[in-house]
């Protein structure tokens, strides 16, 4: 079936805000290729159209499955993807420093995160994964993670 083109407008209202129900939801995992496939094209398409984000949980576009997309780094084109993500590892050093979220525009908050974790994961290819990440790209995992989880805390009160 054809998919209808969105507008880039369009692509950037699938971002729930502030208050939304799915913000708020535990997201299940999932282990079907198919709607694994569209959910990250869903979520590929968002990410790219936001100037500021670096990363997107699929709760955050109404998918309700344990998705995330980053970009892993600002100087290289591409998109890391990770298919239930679980941190398995982290680090006793600690960094403070502040974070934004497309879902709560105009605040930031400084938030503190483990500086090394290992992940456990699978790929878009549906290989099974453990990779270590630090600095800003495991401050990402952890943010969106979060968000799987029901909770964001640049949006908590
Ligand atoms: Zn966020």
């Amino acid at each position: 079936m054809a998919r209808k083109r969105k507008t880039q407008k369009q692509w950037l209202q699938m971002i729930r805000m502030e208050g939304n129900p799915c913000l708020a939801t535990r997201c299940k995992p999932i282990s079907d290729p198919v709607l694994e496939q569209e959910i990250i094209n869903d979520m590929v398409a968002v990410l790219g159209y936001t100037k500021t984000g670096v990363g997107l949980a699929a709760n955050q576009i109404g998918h309700l499955h344990r998705i995330i997309v980053f970009k892993p780094n600002k100087n290289i084109p591409g998109f890391f993807v990770m298919i239930n993500p679980e941190i398995v590892g982290r680090s006793n050093e600690l960094t403070n420093r502040p974070e934004g979220c497309l879902s709560y525009p105009g605040i930031t908050k400084n938030i503190t995160r483990h500086e090394l974790i290992e992940v456990d994961f699978k790929t878009e290819r549906g290989a099974m994964c453990t990779s270590k990440f630090h600095g800003m790209n495991a401050r990402i995992v952890q943010h969106e993670v979060d968000h799987l989880d029901g909770f964001c805390l640049v949006g908590a009160k």
